[in-house]
C-alpha cells in the first residue's frame, strides 16, 4: 500500500494535466494495476462533475463570461495551428499545456461564482422554512427520490472506504446500513440532486429488488413530513408509497436523514430502516 500513499497525492494534478510526462506514465501504470486509485479517480471526477452541475443550476452563466471563454479558446486555437506544422507534435505539446491555465482560470471562476452563490443563499435562506418545508416542495422531494430510484444508471463508485469523502457533498456524514441480516447486498453510491439540494444514493439488492438508501441534511430536506409516521422497535419511521414505490424515513439525534425507496411492501420498507442506526 506504500504504493498508492506516493500515487494518491499526483491523482489530482493528474486529472488535470499538470503531472510531467514520465510522472503520467507512471501514474496510469499504477492506475491499470490498482483498482483502488482508479475509483479515487472517478470519485474526484463525479464530483467535479456535480460541483459543476450544481453552479450551472445556482448561478446561471452569463452570456459575457461564455464568451470571455469562447475567445480565450479560440484564440488559443489560432495559437496551436500557427505553431503546429503536421507532424510537429512538440508543438502542439506546447500549445496544448498553454490551454491549462485558461480551463484552470475557468474552474475557478466558476468555484468562486458557487461560493459568492452560497454566501449570499446562507445569509438570507436560514430560515427553514425558505429551503423546503411547504407540502409541495416536500412532494417534490418526494418525487426526486422516487424518480432517482427508478433510473437505473450504474453507481458512481462502488468502494465503501471512500463514504467519507462524500460529506463535503451532502453536508452530513455518510455511513453505508449494514442490510447483511436481511440478504441484501452492497451495489455503489452516487451524489444525486434532490430538489435543489444534494443527498448520497446508496444502492443495494435485495433478493432481486432494486433498494435505494438516501443520506441527507435532514434540516434542508424533510422527507418525512408528508409521510405517515408509525412505531417500529419503539422508533418512529415515516413511511408512504408514489408510483408503487415504498419510502420510508428516519432522522437521527445528529440531523442526518435516511429515506429507502424500494419496490417492497410499506412494512418491509419500514422495518429497513428502523435497523439504521
Ligand atoms: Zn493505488
Amino acid at each position: 500500500m506504500s504504493t498508492c500513499r506516493h500515487f494518491v497525492p499526483l491523482l489530482e494534478p493528474f486529472r488535470d494535466g499538470e503531472l510531467s510526462p514520465a510522472d503520467v506514465v507512471d501514474v496510469e501504470q499504477h492506475l491499470v494495476e490498482c483498482e483502488r486509485c482508479a475509483e479515487r479517480l472517478r470519485l474526484g471526477e463525479a464530483l467535479r462533475l456535480s460541483l459543476k452541475e450544481h453552479v450551472r443550476a445556482a448561478s446561471p452563466v452569463t452570456d459575457a463570461f461564455e464568451d470571455r471563454i469562447r475567445m480565450a479558446l479560440a484564440a488559443e486555437r489560432g495559437r496551436e495551428e500557427r505553431l503546429a506544422s503536421p507532424g510537429d507534435m512538440h508543438g502542439r505539446m506546447l500549445s496544448w499545456r498553454g490551454i491549462m491555465p485558461i480551463a484552470a482560470a475557468a474552474a475557478v471562476v466558476m468555484v468562486w461564482a458557487a461560493s459568492a452563490n452560497n454566501r449570499v443563499a446562507d445569509s438570507k435562506t436560514t430560515s427553514k422554512a425558505d429551503i423546503a418545508s411547504t407540502p409541495a416542495s416536500v412532494e417534490k422531494l418526494i418525487e426526486d427520490l422516487v424518480a432517482n430510484h427508478q433510473r437505473s444508471t450504474g453507481p458512481q463508485f462502488t468502494e465503501q472506504t471512500l463514504l467519507p469523502q462524500l460529506e463535503t457533498e451532502v453536508g452530513v456524514p455518510v455511513r453505508a446500513p449494514n442490510f447483511k441480516p436481511y440478504g441484501a447486498y452492497w451495489e455503489g453510491v452516487s451524489v444525486v440532486p434532490v430538489n435543489n439540494q444534494r443527498a448520497a444514493s446508496l444502492r443495494y439488492r435485495l433478493s432481486g429488488h432494486k433498494l435505494t438508501v438516501y443520506v441527507y441534511d435532514a434540516s434542508r430536506m424533510p422527507v418525512r413530513s408528508t409521510l405517515k409516521e408509525r412505531i417500529v422497535r419503539s422508533a418512529p419511521v415515516y413511511v408512504g408509497s408514489r408510483h408503487g414505490v415504498s419510502i420510508a424515513a428516519t432522522e437521527r439525534s445528529n440531523g442526518v436523514g435516511y429515506a429507502i425507496a424500494t419496490d417492497l411492501n410499506n412494512d418491509e420498507s419500514a422495518e429497513l430502516v428502523a435497523s439504521i442506526y
